[in-house]
């Protein structure tokens, strides 16, 4: 391979740029920037930030300090750099925007073997080796090519995701399985709320602190996904005809429900659960609050918070491989945010192993899928495992890790065993595939 074309110079490109140029393969990097913008990018630097200064947590116990340390192992550019722009955020790793991404440029720009070039990208070439990563912002023409290759029904230009929970966090004892008129089966846990319960549940909801988001986030309600409390505050009854209609649910023991929550399996181990229709603008700390008061959800772990944003991304389930290819298009690499993992630092993840398996290709290697107990490994599975009918976006979290072998007390050390054990096989695996 002469060459490989990577498409979109933000936390995704440049980590897969990186990682390709250093292994000495040149690079074409399109990045449309500044000759078009997004509607959030404000500069025409690689690797900008487009919110927070903060690339969150380094602490070892929690899911985004271990995705750093493990993209440490496999040797981040974006780290070191951040490393270089510092400013103090306690455990969190926070930066100096401009810098961060000034020094991200200089480093990309002065490489020997990268060749930036600043213009749109509005198809892929048939022949040659591509790493897509354009971000939620992609630009419209490069959509419509995507939607072209894909189908209608496996590109996605919003997300609004309803909070995501640990199943080993639920009170079972209040909970019963079930679907709507027994279609389906055992599949939903459902959470009966009395009248009393329901009530409670309404105020709070009503009365919870709003997070309006980013300007680009503005109008983007449609009625098939209106956030919760804005269905709420169309009155008191509205939920109940509405995300948490009782009928066609039976408790079983006779009590009258006079309303309920759903919850549906989001992975296939059956660990995590979301809450069916409950896409929110809520504050955080707000969700945990609000929905803390639904019966079974009182000591719920939130792995996910609801959200609703702008947001391009494909159908991964049904178009990518665990190694980031793109099974429609040989030679075509998904990543970054498009892929439907989210996050700055999960972006960037994926870029490096889209960047490490665009190199095994070009050497003719069999590609790279990262073991399921790293944070990475794990991301990238449920990304391209979940299902695909009803796909939403995952960010870095305990909850896709398999369970541990033994039983650990305390979330804190359950959390360090995690990163342990991570730490531990993404060493073993980067050793035996000579990546170091
Ligand atoms: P980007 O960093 O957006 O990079 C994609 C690049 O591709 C851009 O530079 C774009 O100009 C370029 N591009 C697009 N189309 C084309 C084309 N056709 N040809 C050539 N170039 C193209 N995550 C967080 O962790 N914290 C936050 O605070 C946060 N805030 C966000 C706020 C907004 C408004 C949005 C939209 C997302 C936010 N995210 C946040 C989510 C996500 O982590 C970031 O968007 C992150 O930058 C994604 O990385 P990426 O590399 O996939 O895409």
């Amino acid at each position: 391979t002469e060459e490989v074309m990577v498409v979109g110079g933000g936390l995704a490109g440049c980590e897969a740029a990186y990682r390709i140029a250093e292994s000495g393969i040149r690079v074409r990097l399109c990045e449309m920037r500044p000759v078009r913008m997004t509607p959030a990018h404000q500069t025409g630097y690689l690797a900008e930030l487009v919110c927070s200064n903060s690339l969150k947590s380094e602490d070892p116990a929690t899911a985004q300090g271990l995705l750093k340390a493990e993209m440490r192992l496999l040797g981040s550019l974006l780290l070191d750099c951040a490393e270089d722009c510092r400013v103090p955020a306690g455990s969190a790793l926070a930066v100096e925007r401009e810098l961060f991404a000034a020094k991200v440029t200089g480093i990309i720009r002065s490489h020997p073997l990268i060749r930036v070039e600043e213009r749109e990208i509005t198809c892929i070439p048939e022949e040659g080796i591509t790493i897509i990563a354009t971000g939620p912002l992609t630009s419209d023409r490069l959509a419509a090519w995507i939607r072209d290759v894909t189908g209608e029904d496996n590109l996605y230009f919003y997300d609004a995701v309803a909070p995501v929970v640990t199943a080993d966090s639920l009170d079972f004892s209040k909970i019963f399985r079930g679907s709507r008129y027994g279609k389906g089966g055992d599949d939903y846990l459902n959470c009966p709320l009395t009248e009393e319960e329901y009530r409670r549940f309404y105020r709070a909801l009503v009365e919870a602190d709003v997070h309006e988001g980013h300007p680009v986030d503005k109008g983007l309600f449609f009625e098939g996904c209106m956030p919760i409390e804005v269905i709420a505050r169309r009155g008191e009854a509205a939920l109940c005809f509405g995300p948490m209609r009782p009928v066609g649910l039976e408790s079983g023991d006779g009590k009258r429900v006079h309303a309920v929550v759903q919850l549906r399996q989001e992975n296939r181990e059956g660990t995590l659960y979301s809450l069916v229709g409950f896409q929110t603008r809520l504050r955080f700390k707000e969700q945990e609050r609000v929905f803390r008061l639904i019966p079974g959800l009182e000591k719920a772990e939130f792995v996910r918070y609801g959200v609703m944003h702008r947001n391009t991304y494909i159908n991964s389930p049904r178009l990518l491989e665990p190694t980031l290819a793109f099974t429609p298009k040989d030679g075509v690499f998904f990543a970054g945010q498009i892929t439907g993992c989210e996050g700055y630092m999960e972006s960037a993840a994926t870029g490096i192993l889209a960047g490490l398996n665009a190199v095994r290709l070009a050497a003719g290697k069999p590609l790279l899928v990262l073991p399921r107990t790293t944070m990475i490994g794990a991301l990238c599975h449920h990304i391209t495992s979940a299902s695909g009918d009803r796909f939403q976006p995952m960010n870095a979290n305990f909850g896709l890790l398999p369970p541990l072998e033994e039983k650990v007390k305390g979330r804190r050390e359950r959390y360090l065993a995690y990163s342990k054990r991570s730490l531990r096989s993404l060493q073993e695996f980067v050793d035996k595939a000579e990546l170091g």
